[in-house]
Formats: C-alpha cells, structure tokens, sequence
C-alpha cells in the first residue's frame, strides 16, 4: 500500500521562489515591487520593526514629506501585493544554500527555498545608556538633523557627545539654530582650531556628563540633568546612536565584510551584490547612510540586477533542455 503524505501543503514552501526578500522596509519592499512587475516569484519576509518606527513623521522624501513611516510602508505592501508578491509577518532566522538553491529558515520553523537573495534587514540604533533617552528616541532625541532639523529649527538644540562623529553633528545642527549646546565629556578633546570654530559661532561646550533627559508630566523633552548637578533646558535632544547591521543572515552565508565610517558592514558592489553569488543587500543593510529615499532606490537597483541575473539562468537552463 502506497502511503499517504498527509502533510499539510503550503504555497510559501512548495517550490523555490525567484527571489526571497528578508525584510520589509522602504530597501525590501521597493525591491519586491520592482520583482513582481517583473513577473517573478517575490516573497517578503519581515519582522515588522522597520528603524524609523519611533517616528510619527518622515522627511526629505519628495511627495511623502511629513508622512508617517509606518503608513509608507503600508502603502508599500499593498502595492507589492497587487502584484502578486507574497509578504510574511516573521523573522528569518538562518540562511543557507547557494545561488539557485538557497535556504531561509523562519521562526516559526518553515523553510523557504528561493533561486536569489536580497537581505534588506536594516540596521540597529544603540542609544548611549542614559535614563530618560530611549523614551524620548524619534521624538525628542533624534539624530539626522535633514530628517528633524526643521521642525526645530530657532529652538534651544543640545547635542550629546559620543563619538568624534559627534562634533561633525553639532557642527551641522548650527545650520538650523544659533542656540546649540554640546555637551559631554568628550568635548574635552575638541582640537583647538574646532572649540574656536564653535565659540565663534555662539555653540556653547559643557564637559560635565549628562545624568538624565528630562520631560515634562505630557513627555516632552524639557532639557538634560548634569553630572555636576545642573540642568541645561532644551526643545530638543541630538545624538549619535552606535549603528548594527542585521546582518546575522549575512554572516551565515559568509558574506565578505568591510571596514567603514560606521564599523564593520557587508562588502558590496552598487548594485548591492555580496562576494556571496546570488546574494544582494539594499537599505541599511547595504551602507548606514542611506535615508528612506535613498533606500528605496537602492532596492530598486538591486532588483533589475537580480532580475538580469535570474534572466541569465533561465536562459542556461533553457539551452540544457
Ligand atoms: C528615529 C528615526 C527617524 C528617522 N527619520 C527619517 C526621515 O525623516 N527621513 C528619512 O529619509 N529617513 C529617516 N530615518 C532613517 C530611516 O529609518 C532609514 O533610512 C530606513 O528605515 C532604511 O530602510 P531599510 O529598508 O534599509 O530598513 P528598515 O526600514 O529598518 O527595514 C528593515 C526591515 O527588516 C526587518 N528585519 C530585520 N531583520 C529581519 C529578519 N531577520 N527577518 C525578517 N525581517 C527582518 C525589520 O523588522 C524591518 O521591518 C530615520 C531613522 C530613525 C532611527
């Protein structure tokens, strides 16, 4: 007697997909767009906590300015899925295989098989640990003066210092208002030629650490507590997060990495290809500079790459018949 396979059939595992997307922000999604016009087999894999969540605005983006990030992506997907692309709600844990048969593992457990890879998983912010930050993160305290200098602009701006990066920060925020304060420890170390530059342009430069953000009862940021015991009251709060790559997937696959401004990152060409064949990056997973716009093209460009690419096999396999 011939056994039965009982096993439940699932369309997302059956057969190989032309491409997997890990991860659904404005990198991933404009990639799946791009795919499924192209008429290939797309499926997104997201978590769902795309970096810019904190924020209720988004800015720079021509004809999107002020729109929430959340609604893009929203919008987003339902375009992608117009076009027959699969989106999936989970994260991907492990990644194997190799170009025309790699393998994606969810948490869930399911395995995904797909012929190319575009891993668009972004980036993590990691704030300085001080109280009463992380609640004001996207709000208060931000750190792309392009993305939130002008809704504070001629309003009373600290800038905490974390990093050498820091003062190229508090340079730049000059730009938006007059009433900059930098503040931290790591002021000490401004070369003399920088301090006469910032003096001269009215910033003002407190080396004691910042103890605290402060908030009002509504939760608006009210100013920073010191470690000297004063406070210094501010509209808003800049400040330089250390940037991670979700990049575990990456690492998996051995994908060569690179040293850069930001750390260690993926090696990739412009269109986004790794030293892994079959393996793209877009988004912050490709460069930690990229804002939502930037992101979005890169996807883009990654794409028609793959879609090339894919176009290459077909034809091989077409001549082997
Ligand atoms: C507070 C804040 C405000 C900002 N404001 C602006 C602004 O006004 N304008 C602007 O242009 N830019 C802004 N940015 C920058 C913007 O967030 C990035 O440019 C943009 O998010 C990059 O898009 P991405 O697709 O590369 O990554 P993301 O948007 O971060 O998307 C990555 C997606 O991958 C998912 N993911 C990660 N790992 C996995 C996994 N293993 N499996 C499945 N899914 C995974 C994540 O959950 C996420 O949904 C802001 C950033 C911050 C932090």
């Amino acid at each position: 007697m011939t056994e039965t396979d009982t096993t439940p059939r699932s369309p997302l595992t059956d057969q190989p997909w032309d491409v997997i997307v890990v991860g659904g922000g404005a990198a991933g999604l404009n990639a799946a767009l791009v795919l499924a016009r192209a008429r290939r087999r797309v499926v997104v894999i997201d978590a769902g906590a795309p970096r810019n969540r904190f924020a209720a605005h988004m800015h720079g983006f021509l004809t999107r300015d002020g729109m929430s990030p959340l609604e893009l992506l929203e919008l987003g997907r339902a375009e992608v899925r117009g076009y027959g692309a699969e989106i999936v709600h989970a994260t991907a844990v492990s990644a194997g295989g190799e170009a025309g048969a790699f393998t994606i593992t969810l948490d869930d457990g399911r395995v995904l098989a797909g012929r190319r890879l575009l891993v668009a998983t972004g980036l993590r912010d990691e704030l300085p640990d001080i109280p009463g930050l992380r609640e004001q993160w996207g709000r208060g305290a931000v750190a792309c003066p392009y993305c939130d200098g002008w809704e504070v602009r001629d309003r009373r701006i600290g800038v905490i210092a974390t990093s050498p990066m820091s003062t190229h920060q508090a340079g730049l925020v000059r730009q938006w208002t007059d009433d900059v304060t930098f503040i931290g420890p790591l002021t000490a170390d401004l070369d003399p030629e920088t301090r006469r530059g910032f003096e001269a342009r009215g910033t003002r430069i407190l080396t004691p650490a910042i103890t605290e953000v402060l908030s009002d009862a509504a939760g608006v940021l009210t100013g920073v507590a010191l470690d000297d015991g004063s406070t210094v009251d501010l509209d808003a709060l800049f400040v330089g997060p250390r940037l991670v790559p979700n990049d575990e997937l990456l690492r998996q696959l051995g994908a060569e990495r690179v040293e850069g401004p930001m750390g260690e990152w993926t090696a990739s060409d412009p269109t986004g290809l790794t030293s892994v064949p079959g393996v793209w990056v877009a988004g912050n997973t490709a460069a930690a500079h990229m804002l939502v716009i930037v992101a979005a093209a890169s996807g883009l460009t990654a794409a028609t790459v793959i879609n090339a690419d894919l176009v290459g096999d077909d034809t091989r396999q077409a001549l082997t018949r």
